[in-house]
């Protein structure tokens, strides 16, 4: 028969949290005996005696929690919750306002000025810590909705949504500071024959890969995406065209070489890629330098595939005549590209 751990059992072991705390009260003592508590429990912690201090090591690193006591000198409770909430560059910070008024109309306020509950002092620790993990579980799941949000499913890189909000930042911070950022287009060669052929599932299994190989591939500041269907995105940042030319020729040779396994078999594929990279005279939008990588991905398509092609190299604009004439009458990138 199975033992249930006691209680003290339990508490005797506290495990290591991943949670920060950040705990504000103008009162020093009463800061130290929650932080000692929260600590024993396993939490990490940080402390703030006023509403300043607390929203500067907010900015600086945002907790996962924040014990929030109301009656503060200068900036009470209140306004740095509102603060904190109205501040939309910030993620989701539950706040648990301390409150030494046992009046509703205290309680109120605070969850009017964006508090995500209460506690009221004198304190009881039982109570604080359920509240707590209450919160923690409301944070956790709330990171797991922003995870999927931004996620591909089938292969675990980011979705189209998230790599155009990306690329827009990028773009943003590149035109800024000119610095150099590149785009790269991969698309998986032939890839419907893999579906017909052998079913969906080994479709599958190709995308996982090609995912997991263009994932090896980049650096930790590249952004890796599945742009759609069989195609994947490569953002790299402060990276020039010869530099993302020389690492897509890379990722192509992998997957050339690499080697497919799926339920049933193996198989082999490979991929075409477009590259472009700003600054360059003709792009001045990220809209127009994701057009241009998919221009060159186009003609890589057209060429015979299983190759890397440069925007506006030699190859590029022999191939391609008038390449804004292309834009406004719609007879190059996209859908075509994508057909296979
Ligand atoms: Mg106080």
């Amino acid at each position: 028969m199975l033992v249930e751990p006691t209680d003290s059992a339990r508490q005797s072991t506290p495990r290591e949290h991943k949670y920060r705390i950040l705990i504000v009260d103008d009162h020093p003592d009463n800061v130290e005996v929650i932080r000692v508590r929260l600590e024993a429990k396993g939490y990490r912690t940080s402390c703030a005696s006023d509403g300043e201090e607390a929203l500067r090591l907010v900015a600086e690193s945002p907790p996962d929690l924040i014990l929030l006591d109301v009656m503060m000198p200068r900036m009470d409770g209140n306004e740095v919750a509102r603060r904190i909430k109205s501040d939309v560059s910030l993620p989701f910070i539950p706040i648990i306002m301390q409150t030494a008024l046992d009046s509703t109309q205290s309680k109120v306020q605070g969850l009017g000025a964006g508090a995500d509950g209460y506690i009221t002092k004198p304190i009881d620790f039982v109570e604080l810590e359920a509240r707590v993990e209450a919160m923690l579980r409301i944070k956790m799941l709330e990171k797991k909705l922003t995870e999927l949000s931004i996620t591909d499913e089938l292969t675990g890189v980011f979705n189209r949504r998230r790599l155009d909000a990306l690329l827009g930042e990028m773009f943003e911070h590149s035109t800024r500071l000119h610095e150099p950022l590149a785009v790269a287009m991969f698309d998986v060669d032939h890839f419907k024959q893999v579906n017909d052929t052998h079913g969906h599932p080994a479709g599958d299994r190709v995308l996982s890969q090609v995912a997991q190989l263009l994932k090896g591939a980049v650096r930790d500041i590249d952004r890796l995406g599945r742009y759609g269907g069989e195609e994947f995105m490569v953002l790299l940042p402060g990276t020039v065209l010869d530099a993302a030319v020389t690492f897509a020729e890379r990722a192509r040779q992998e997957v050339e070489t690499h080697q497919f396994k799926f339920d049933g078999g193996v198989l082999s594929r490979t991929l075409s890629v477009g590259v472009a990279g700003w600054p360059h005279p003709r792009i001045h939008t990220h809209e127009q330098l994701v057009k241009a990588a998919d221009q060159a991905l186009y003609l890589a398509k057209s060429l015979g595939r299983n190759r890397v092609v440069r925007f506006d190299s030699a190859e590029f604009n022999v191939n391609v005549k008038d390449v804004d004439d292309q834009h406004e009458n719609g007879t190059s990138s996209g859908g075509a590209a994508r057909a296979d």
